[in-house]
């Protein structure tokens, strides 16, 4: 039987079940389904963050929790209007955290500067501090969007070939975008 992690076979038996398949594959089977992202937001759409991991959207479901410190968090969600003086501890926190790690810029003020990119004190966008890989939109960003960005950052994890780099091989060209995956976040 197939999981829906493609390439990675579960086998029932009366001992139990096994999963085979290559391990880069389930490596990342394991990964995706244990993003801890960090607990950390600079303005109002940390509220609809801290709401993301209440009952009613439940991260906790797909593995997903959050964690007080860098060092121990896979994802960093840039919550809110970036200021000046908070982009040197957004970068500072962003590299405390160990590789592979994953950005999401959360609603307009991370990816623009929003409402507030024309103020001398606000940062016009997230990717200018850390490489950011999924945008978010909407003022606020609802927890539902924050949701299917994090399941978008799990389909990044799933095409990786994390020990293929490590073993110095050229990994196959990856296209982190598919077709297939295109036009998926309808939050
Ligand atoms: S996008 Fe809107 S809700 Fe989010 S931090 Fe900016 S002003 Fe606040």
């Amino acid at each position: 039987m197939s999981s829906p992690d493609d390439k990675v076979l579960i086998e029932r038996g009366p001992e139990g079940a096994a999963a085979v398949g290559p391990i880069d594959r389930l490596l990342n089977l394991c990964r995706k389904h244990s993003l801890w992202y960090l607990l950390f937001g600079t303005a109002c759409c940390a509220i609809e963050l801290m709401q993301t991991g209440g009952p009613r959207t439940d991260t906790d479901r797909f593995g997903m929790v959050f964690r007080p410190t860098p060092r121990q968090a896979d994802c960093l969600i840039l919550a809110g209007t970036i200021s000046y003086k908070m982009a040197r501890r957004i970068r500072r926190l962003y590299d405390q955290m160990a590789e592979p790690k994953y950005v999401i810029a959360m609603g307009s003020c991370a990816n623009t500067g929003g409402l507030f990119q024309a103020s001398y004190a606000v940062v016009n966008g997230g990717d200018l501090i850390v490489p950011v890989d999924v945008y978010l939109p909407g003022c606020p960003c609802r927890p539902e969007s924050l949701a299917e960005g994090l399941l978008l950052v799990q389909k990044i994890i799933e095409r990786e070939h994390w020990l293929k780099k490590a073993w110095g091989k050229t990994p196959d060209p990856v296209d982190p975008w598919p077709e297939s995956a295109r036009g998926e976040c309808k939050a």
